[in-house]
């Protein structure tokens, strides 16, 4: 018998029907024996729905009051789950964040989780009763207020329990059938990643392939748990139950690397549109300069990503250019314009139509020539570089938004990762 956390995502849960299908999944392991803690997402587009309406109440918002309006649509989802269970004849029950209960820091909107001190809710699971969660929220515990842990967050509910249960596996459930070299909504020939490496998973996640939110990947990683992504719409008596010896056939298992025979050097390519480019022109070139342009905008919270500086003919200015969230582009031109009289003169350009592209391997730690190849690939299909930025096991470039969908199958193709 095993612990089995499973997570449906919004498009698995997207109406009641779906709640049924996701339910005789649930039931598929309690069939075979297995404890179970599902978490569910609010149904597709709610989510969107209730932050447009926060928006619309006002612009500028008390978060805590945003928490309290977004973390409703996993409860809906939960009570319905529960109920199509106990229709099926399967002992089910709802627990919400404060149930739970989830604890998080102060963080409202993005916030962490610090603790999940749940007896009640594992009595009830060693008990045989199915546990369904709510997703993406938590209870910040000094307050007593509901907070949730940041867009596509119940990837990360998912992991946080399945790690306070000891599970022995974390099934995220979606609308593809696994982790892909590339998004394969983009992509049509993006193949289906067998086994990814948890720190693969982590920098896919963090530049921009949203299947898994970057925490959960994070807390996968630092507790070992095993967790896969599978496909909820194949039929859920087609799959086989969970089982510690019978594991590995299907969707992508998220992994230590040594548990990868085949390691390719590109694992993946991964997207983000959310990027947004600033230049300073003509910025005096002399110490403290960056200092005095990057301090304000961390004292403010906003997280630089690329760095390029140039220097100009004459040898006395530079031109720096960075990249920031484009959510967080009016923000930076504004820190940047009350820091104006601390940097000095500078001209400035900004740009939200700009895209990232990031090329993913650990094979990249002993092979030389990636970044060239990747330079040389969209050099051909003459496509312009505004900044590059590398790891050891990823390089990242930022073009025209114009280009993003050229740009990923080319070098999709380019890195042998074609299926055939
Ligand atoms: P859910 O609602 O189940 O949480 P998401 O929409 O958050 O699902 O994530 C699944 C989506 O992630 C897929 O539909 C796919 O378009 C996208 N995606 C982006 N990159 C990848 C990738 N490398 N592999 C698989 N899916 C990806
Ligand atoms: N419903 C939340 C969102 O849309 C959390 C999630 O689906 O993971 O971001
Ligand atoms: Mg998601």
């Amino acid at each position: 018998m095993a612990t089995v956390v499973m997570k449906f995502g919004g498009t698995s849960v997207a109406n009641v029907e779906r709640i049924q299908n996701v339910a005789r999944h649930v039931k598929r392991e309690v069939d075979a024996g297995n404890k179970v803690a599902v978490i569910v997402s609010a149904m597709s587009g709610v989510t969107n729905q209730l932050v447009s309406w926060v928006q619309e109440a006002s612009p500028l918002h008390d978060m805590r009051e945003y928490d309290a309006v977004v973390a409703t649509g996993e409860q809906v989802t939960a009570g319905l789950l529960a109920i199509a269970l106990q229709a099926l004849g399967v002992d089910a029950r709802s627990w919400t964040g404060w149930q739970v209960p989830i604890e998080t820091n102060e963080a409202h909107g993005y916030a962490r989780i610090s603790g999940i001190p749940a007896t009640a809710f594992k009595a009830a699971i060693e008990g045989g009763q199915v546990a369904v969660v709510t997703g993406f929220q938590g209870i910040e515990p000094n307050s007593n207020r509901v907070a949730t842990l940041g867009r596509g967050g119940s990837d990360t509910s998912a992991v946080a329990i399945a790690v306070a249960l000891e599970a022995d596996v974390c099934d995220i459930y979606t609308d593809v059938d696994g982790v892909y070299t590339t998004d394969p909504r983009i992509v049509p020939k993006a193949r289906r990643l067998a086994k990814v490496s948890y720190e693969e998973m982590l920098e896919m996640a963090s530049l921009g392939s949203k299947v898994l939110q970057t925490r959960s990947v994070e807390l996968a990683m630092v507790y070992k748990m095993k967790t896969r992504v599978l496909s909820s719409f194949v039929a859920p008596e087609a799959m086989k139950a969970f089982s510690i010896e019978n594991s590995e056939d299907i969707g992508t298992i998220v992994c230590d690397e040594d548990e990868i025979v085949e390691q390719q050097v590109v694992s993946g390519i991964a997207y983000a549109k959310d990027e947004a480019k600033v230049t300073l022109l003509k910025v005096d070139d002399k110490p403290g300069v960056a200092a005095r342009i990057f301090g304000p905008l961390s004292d403010a919270s906003i997280n630089v990503d690329m760095i390029v500086q140039n220097v100009t003919p004459d040898g006395k200015h530079t031109d720096m250019t960075f990249t920031v969230r484009s959510t967080e582009l009016p923000r930076a031109l504004d820190v940047l314009k009350r820091a104006k009289a601390d940097i000095g003169h500078f001209d400035i350009k900004s740009s939200a139509d700009v895209v990232k592209i990031s090329v993913i391997g650990v094979g990249m730690r002993s092979h030389a020539g990636v970044a060239a190849q990747m330079f040389k690939t969209l050099a051909e299909k003459g496509i312009n570089i505004h900044a590059i930025s590398t790891s050891e096991i990823k390089i990242s470039v930022l073009i025209d938004a114009a280009y993003a969908e050229l740009a990923v199958r080319t070098l999709h193709t380019a890195y042998g990762l074609d299926s055939d």
